[in-house]
C-alpha cells in the first residue's frame, strides 16, 4: 500500500463529522413538505458508520396518489405547460444558480447518504447538475415541430407538446445527478413530475426540491416522494393518471416496470438499466496511461456505475505489464472516509450491496479466477471493500458475466480484434464500451462493431449534458441527455387544415 492509502485505512474507525446537518426529511407534494399519509418513516444509513443519519418520511400508495393529483392539477390548470417557453427557461436558469450556490451542502448530503468521496460529489458531480439545468433551460424555447407538404389539398404542421404527468424513479449510485438527468428535460418541455428517490439515498433530492420552489417552479409541478420500490415506486408505474415513466436501476426491475406500464394505461417507458461494459486496451496502447484509464473506468464511484468498464480486455502483447501495473495502481488507491481530502474510494452504499459484492468476490475465487490483489473487506466498520483485481477471467465465470456493481476489476487477455469484438458483444447488456488506442483504423473498426450506446475512445465516464446516454439490448430503452432526451418528454401532434388554391404548400 502507498503511505496515503495506509493512512486513510487507519482512520476508518473514526468517521469525520459531516459538514452539514440534515434539515429536510419530508415528502414534497403540491409545493409543501408533508409527512407520509401513514405517518411512517424509514431510516437512511451512513455507510461509513452503519448508523442512522435520519428518519425520512416513507411515501406509499396514498402519497403517490396525492402527488399525482397535485401534478395533474398543475399540468391541467396551472401555468407551467402554458407559460411562454422562455419563461420556463428563465426559471430553470435561476434554479441552476441556486443549485450552484448550495453545491457544498448538496454534495455533503450526497456523501453522507451514499458514501461517495466528497471531492468527487462537490467538484465532479455538482457542476454536471447545474450544467444540465442550464443546458435544458436553453432548449425550453427551441422545442418545436415542423411543417410539411401533403398531397396538395392540406397544410400540415406539428406541435411538440409535453406528455403530461411524468413518473420518474431514480437509483442510489448518483442520486443528485440522476435527479437532474430526469427532471431537467421533463421540466423544460413543460411536464409535471412525480419523482421517487432511492430508499438508500433520499436526502439530496429533498433539498433540491426546496430550491426548485425558491427558483419559482410552481407548486405541484415537481413532487418528490421518498420511499421503497415495491410500494411507492410500483404505485407510480401502475397509476392510471401517470402519462409516462422514466426509470434508472436494475434490468430486473426495468422489466417489471415495462410490464406494469403496459398492464395499466400503456404508458410509454424509458429505461436506463444495467451494464457489463468492455474496456478494450489495444496492442498499441501506452501501458501506463491505459492502466490509469481502465482503473478509473472500473473503480470510479466504488465501482457502482451502470456503465463501469467491468470487463477489461487487454491485448496479449502488453497483458503481463498491464496486469503488474494495475496491481500497483490498485494498491495505491486511497480508500477511506469519503469526507477526507484525497480519498478516492469510500464505502459501498449499503449492507446489501456490500454483501453482494463480497459474494461475487467469493464466486471469482471459487470459479478459478486468479485473485491478484484485494479480495475482501477493509476495516471492521462501514461498508468498505479493498480494491480487488482478478486476472485470467473468462466467460462463464459470474464475475465476468454479471453486473457486480463494486470495486472488482476483471482482466482478460485477447489476441485479435475480431475475437475481442465477438467477446465484448457477448453479453445481454449494451450500455457503454471503452477503447484505448491511437490507431485510427482500430478505433473506427471497434467503435462501429461494438453494440453499445456510448463508445468512449481514450476516455471514460464523460457525462456532459450534450452527450446522449442509454443502452442497446437489455441496458435500456431511450436516451437521456442531449437533444434526444426531449423526445422522451414530448409528443408529436399533427395539425391538418384544408388549403384551397394554394400558391405553394
Ligand atoms: P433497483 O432497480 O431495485 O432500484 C432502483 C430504483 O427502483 C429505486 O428507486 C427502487 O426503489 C426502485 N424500485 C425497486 N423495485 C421497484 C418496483 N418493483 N417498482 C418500481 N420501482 C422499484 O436497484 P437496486 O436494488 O438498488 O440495485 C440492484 C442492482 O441494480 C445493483 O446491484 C446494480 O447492478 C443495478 N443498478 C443499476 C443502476 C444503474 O444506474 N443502471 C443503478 C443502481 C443499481
Amino acid at each position: 500500500y502507498s503511505a496515503a492509502a495506509a493512512a486513510a485505512a487507519e482512520e476508518l474507525e473514526n468517521p469525520m463529522k459531516p459538514p452539514v446537518d440534515v434539515k429536510l426529511t419530508k415528502l414534497l407534494i403540491d409545493g409543501e413538505f408533508v409527512d407520509a399519509a401513514s405517518g411512517k418513516t424509514f431510516p437512511t444509513i451512513d455507510p461509513r458508520s452503519e448508523h442512522v443519519i435520519a428518519e425520512v418520511a416513507e411515501g406509499d400508495v396514498e402519497d403517490i396518489n396525492r402527488a399525482v393529483r397535485a401534478a395533474r392539477k398543475a399540468f391541467d390548470h396551472g401555468p407551467w405547460p402554458k407559460m411562454p417557453a422562455h419563461k420556463r427557461g428563465e426559471i430553470l436558469l435561476r434554479y441552476a444558480d441556486l443549485l450552484d450556490q448550495h453545491a457544498d451542502e448538496l454534495a455533503a448530503l450526497e456523501t453522507m447518504d451514499s458514501g461517495k468521496p466528497y471531492e468527487q460529489a462537490r467538484y465532479g458531480e455538482m457542476p454536471l447538475v447545474s450544467r444540465q439545468f442550464r443546458y435544458y433551460a436553453g432548449w425550453a424555447d427551441k422545442i418545436y415541430g415542423t411543417t410539411g407538404p401533403t398531397d396538395g389539398s392540406h397544410a400540415m404542421y406539428t406541435l411538440h407538446e409535453p406528455i403530461g404527468v411524468v413518473g420518474q424513479i431514480i437509483p442510489w449510485n448518483f442520486p443528485i445527478v440522476m435527479y437532474c438527468w430526469k427532471v431537467a428535460p421533463a421540466l423544460a418541455a413543460g411536464n409535471c413530475i412525480v419523482l421517487k428517490t432511492a430508499e438508500q439515498t433520499p436526502l439530496s433530492a429533498i433539498l433540491a426540491g426546496k430550491l426548485a420552489l425558491e427558483a419559482g417552479i410552481p407548486p405541484g409541478v415537481l413532487n418528490i416522494v421518498s420511499g421503497y420500490g415495491p410500494t411507492a415506486g410500483a404505485a407510480i408505474v401502475e397509476h392510471m393518471d401517470v402519462d409516462k415513466v422514466a426509470f434508472t436501476g436494475s434490468t430486473e426491475v426495468g422489466k417489471l416496470i415495462m410490464a406494469s406500464a403496459a398492464r395499466s394505461n400503456l404508458k410509454p417507458v424509458t429505461l436506463e438499466l444495467g451494464g457489463k461494459s468492455p474496456m478494450i486496451i489495444c496492442e498499441d496502447a501506452d501501458v501506463d496511461a491505459a492502466v490509469e484509464l481502465a482503473h478509473f473506468a472500473l473503480f470510479f464511484n466504488q465501482g457502482q456505475c451502470c456503465c463501469a468498464g467491468s470487463r477489461t480486455f487487454v491485448h496479449e502483447r502488453i497483458y503481463d505489464e498491464f496486469v503488474e501495473k494495475s496491481k500497483a495502481r490498485a494498491l495505491k488507491r486511497v480508500v477511506g472516509d469519503p469526507f477526507r481530502s484525497g480519498v478516492e474510494q469510500g464505502p459501498q452504499v449499503d449492507k446489501e450491496q456490500f454483501h453482494k459484492v463480497l459474494s461475487y468476490i467469493e464466486s471469482g475465487r471459487d470459479q478459478g479466477a486468479n485473485l491478484l490483489t484485494g479480495g475482501g473487506r477493509l476495516g471492521s466498520k462501514g461498508y468498505y471493500i479493498k480494491p480487488t483485481i482478478f486476472t485470467d477471467v473468462k466467460e462463464g465465470m459470474k464475475i465476468f458475466d454479471e453486473e457486480i456493481f463494486g470495486p472488482v476489476q476483471s482482466i482478460a487477455k485477447f489476441k485479435t480484434l475480431d475475437e475481442v469484438v465477438q467477446r465484448a458483444n457477448n453479453t445481454v447488456y449494451g450500455l457503454a464500451a471503452g477503447i484505448f488506442s491511437n490507431n485510427l483504423n482500430t478505433v473506427n473498426t471497434l467503435s462501429r462493431a461494438l453494440r453499445a450506446g456510448t463508445i468512449w475512445v481514450n476516455c471514460f465516464d464523460v457525462f456532459d449534458a450534450t452527450i446522449p446516454f442509454g443502452g442497446f439490448k437489455q441496458s435500456g430503452i431511450g436516451r437521456e441527455k442531449g437533444k434526444y432526451a426531449l423526445d422522451n418528454y414530448t409528443q408529436v401532434k399533427a395539425v391538418v387544415t384544408p388549403i384551397h388554391n394554394a400558391a405553394w404548400l
